[in-house]
């Protein structure tokens, strides 16, 4: 069977370096005891190969026809495990009742929409493994003080430990990627924020990072009014990136009350 032609406009950069493949689908660590993984993307199966070596069910989404066919012809082994179609339009909660650990070397162009999702359904997913554009991987990982720390950063970290385990060249792709790739670990975290109004959390970190220059006693000045002022003074002399993800949470439930 023929190799799948390239398509631009759906990100795809096939991954031609097995060692590296094996090293993704061996960062996965079981974390939260899950016996399920979701693969997005799969294209030729460059990972799903070593995914299937695992003792996991191994499920594969993917929205190219012509890479559906090739993995259907290449791996009957997962059968009827192969989802033909958007992950953004995957309804996550239907689809699987345990929990889930996502992986993939992911198209770019859709990589923080991928994260948003992860995060709307971060009850079912104790684990991701991924391959971002490497300024998407530091953002995600990165910690107050660094210039990469952005509302990502901060509203990923709530839910999950970030860990930044290796940068990958373009070389390894066919065709090359115009940036530099990296892999990340997140890892959901034991210990949840209780009663965090989500919602009002991250306007406040948006608001917050919207003029990231400046510090929170301009940026925030929407949210601000006499009474909370007061109860935020401490904070209101610092810029956003120098807050810590659990200051951010403190600020949110100050501001709120
Ligand atoms: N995992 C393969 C392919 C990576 S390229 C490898 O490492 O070689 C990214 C893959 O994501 C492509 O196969 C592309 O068709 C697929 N893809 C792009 N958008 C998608 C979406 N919205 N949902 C599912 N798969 C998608």
């Amino acid at each position: 069977m023929e190799k799948v032609r390239a398509k631009k406009h759906l990100g795809q950069h096939f991954l031609s370096d097995k060692n590296i493949a094996n090293n993704i689908a061996l960062a996965l660590t079981s974390h939260g005891n899950y016996q399920k993984v979701l693969e997005i993307g799969p294209g030729m199966g460059v990972l799903t190969q070593f995914l299937l070596q695992s003792d996991k069910e191994i499920f594969v989404v993917e929205i190219d026809k012509e890479s559906v066919a090739y993995i259907k012809n290449h791996f009957p082994k997962l059968n009827h495990h192969i989802i033909e179609g958007d992950f953004l339009k995957l309804p996550i909660d239907k689809l699987f009742h345990e929990q889930i650990a996502v992986i993939g070397n992911f198209p770019y162009n859709i990589s923080s929409q991928i994260l948003f999702k992860v995060l709307d359904h971060y009850m079912q997913i104790p684990e991701l493994v991924g391959m971002f554009q490497k300024e998407v991987a530091e953002r995600v990982a990165a910690s107050h003080g660094n210039k990469s720390y952005g509302i990502l950063s901060v509203i990923l970290q709530v839910y999950y430990d970030i860990e930044y385990l290796f940068t990958v060249h373009e070389h390894v792709f066919t065709p090359p990627p115009k940036v530099k790739s990296a892999v990340i670990r997140l890892r959901r975290k034991e210990n949840l924020p209780e009663n965090l109004d989500e919602k009002h959390f991250k306007n406040v970190v948006k608001t917050a990072f919207n003029q990231r220059r400046k510090t929170l006693r301009n940026a925030l000045k929407p949210l601000l009014n006499e009474k909370n002022k007061l109860k935020v003074e401490p904070y209101l002399n610092l810029r956003a990136e120098q807050l810590s993800v659990k200051e951010f949470i403190e600020l949110a439930q100050l501001l709120k009350n």
